[in-house]
């Protein structure tokens, strides 16, 4: 199966962990850039350093919830503590995308439920997957990203 995966960090040596973690995902088809974006944040909560983001391809036999856990131990070993939802973390993988399939359980839901709307996933998967068709919206990553503000997305 082909997965999108999304990569961020916002804490420690962001660059290096991303690089770590994504070697850790081989066979890695394809590989975006690093880009430079701003944290989205709760409402009340304290700003955050910037994130580096980063979307890949990734080819494995493993199915959704297996490879959930593979990326949830991949954190866990780049020292993520889960303190809540949308903190600062060092590492944050996410499955974006699974072939053309729709996949939902209490821990999971493909496609990733917020990446339509958010264009530090949008901006690096429309470099390495542009025709790739959500399933649910049925239009491709370059056609969701036209209709989403980029500016604040700075490629390194
Ligand atoms: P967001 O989901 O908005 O990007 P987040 O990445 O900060 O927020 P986490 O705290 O990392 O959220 O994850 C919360 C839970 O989301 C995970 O424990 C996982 O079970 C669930 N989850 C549901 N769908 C997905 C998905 N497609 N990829 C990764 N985790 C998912
Ligand atoms: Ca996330
Ligand atoms: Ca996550």
């Amino acid at each position: 199966m082909k997965y999108a995966i999304a990569l961020g960090s916002n804490l420690g040596d962001s660059r290096s962990i991303l690089e770590s973690a994504l070697s850790r995902l081989e066979p890695v088809i394809a590989r975006s850039s690093w880009y430079q974006t701003k944290a989205v944040t709760l409402p009340n909560s304290p700003p955050q350093p910037d994130y580096l983001n980063g979307c890949a391809i990734v080819e494995t036999d493993l199915q959704p919830l297996e490879l959930l856990a593979k990326l949830q131990q991949i954190e866990a070993e780049f020292g993520r503590i889960r303190y809540q939802r949308w903190d600062a973390r060092t590492l944050d993988l996410d499955i974006l995308l699974v072939d053309d399939v729709i996949f939902q359980t209490e821990t999971l839901e493909i496609p990733h439920p917020r990446m339509s709307d958010r264009a530090f996933v949008l901006v690096p998967l429309a470099e390495i997957a542009p025709d790739w068709k959500h399933p649910k919206l049925h239009c491709s990553i370059v056609q969701l990203l036209r209709s989403i503000d980029a500016s604040d997305v700075k490629k390194l």
